[in-house]
């Protein structure tokens, strides 16, 4: 019993140390689990990820720590951990928030600890990330309805371009070439109703449109939303040769500020309100409305976003 609590008494003060003071996946705060087999201090949802990956976890606080393993985690830790797994995580590779849905949390777990994507060796980064070109299937939801069709995209770095396909008539050209200038990416799970759920966003003439894909794969989407990174950072690279990465890194890809339905009615506050679902776009100031949540847009509104938003 003496070292229970001796030991539990070490841990407690290894986690409050700057280095594992945050959850060494996701960046939470005050993480209060442990990896005793990869030697890192992670928060409750990253540790139940961990327990999936057969990477051995106990609570700091409600766990019996016997003393090897307690030694283990004093000599190994966030830091060490990091500068092991995350020797080479490349800049534009996206790492999860505390709040990013599971897929990219999961996903980032894998990569580093599974799939030690990261830690310099030859075969990684994967050849998919580096070459500038990316094709492959994806399920995107068709215009007219609510049903997903299978259609082939192809990512281009040379050509900044993200090209897809109708599957039955690939000899007919494709279906729309987007450029990555105007590309943003955000995973939507909940909006898109598949936990793979992606959208990506573009302009097409003086239109934001939208594309909602998914994957079946956790890794193959996590790869294409990835690759999109890769390429638009590329892009970025090119467009603003002197930005520092910390300048350029925020602009690869973003999630919305807000999202939601709010009730409006017409300009003459006459008609009845309707309900419509409101995007706001920190990146070109713009707050859109549509008549629904995976519909084109009814209108963006921007001028008068102009002076009154502060972006942060
Ligand atoms: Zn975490």
């Amino acid at each position: 019993m003496a070292n229970r609590e001796r030991n539990k008494k070490i841990l407690l003060e290894l986690v409050k140390q700057a280095d594992n003071s945050r959850c060494a996946d996701c960046g939470a705060p005050d993480p209060d689990w442990a990896s005793y087999k990869l030697g890192v201090f992670v928060c409750l949802n990253c540790s139940g990820i961990h327990r999936s990956l057969s990477s051995r976890v106990k609570s700091i606080k409600l766990d019996f720590w016997e003393d090897d393993l307690m030694e283990f985690m004093k000599t190994n830790g966030n830091a060490s951990a990091r500068a092991l797994y995350e020797k080479a995580v490349p800049p534009y590779y996206y790492r999860p928030q505390e709040n990013d849905c599971v897929v990219l949390r999961e996903q980032w777990i894998r990569a580093k600890y599974e799939r030690m994507e990261f830690t310099g060796e030859t075969k990684y980064p994967p050849i998919s990330y580096t070459t500038g070109f990316y094709e492959g299937m994806l399920w995107k939801k068709g215009k007219e309805n609510t049903h997903f069709l299978k259609r082939k995209f192809v990512l281009s770095e040379r050509e900044f371009t993200l090209t897809y396909y109708n599957k039955e008539n690939e000899s007919k050209g494709p279906k729309a070439v987007i450029s990555i200038k105007d590309l943003n990416a955000t995973f939507q799970p909940e909006k898109i109703g598949h936990p793979h759920g992606l959208q990506i966003t573009y302009q097409d003439d003086d239109h934001t449109r939208s594309l909602y894909v998914y994957h079946e794969s956790p890794e193959e989407i996590v790869t294409w939303y990835n690759v999109i990174r890769a390429a638009r950072y590329a892009y970025l690279k090119t467009a603003y040769p002197t930005g520092s990465d910390e300048e350029l890194i925020p602009k690869i890809t973003r999630t919305y500020l807000k999202e939601g339905y709010m009730e409006k009615t017409g300009p003459l506050q006459k008609e009845p309100f309707k309900k419509r679902w409101f995007i706001l776009d920190s990146e070109n100031r713009k707050l859109f409305y549509f008549k629904g949540q995976l519909l084109k847009p009814a209108s963006s509104i921007k001028n008068e976003l102009q002076r009154g938003l502060s972006t942060g």
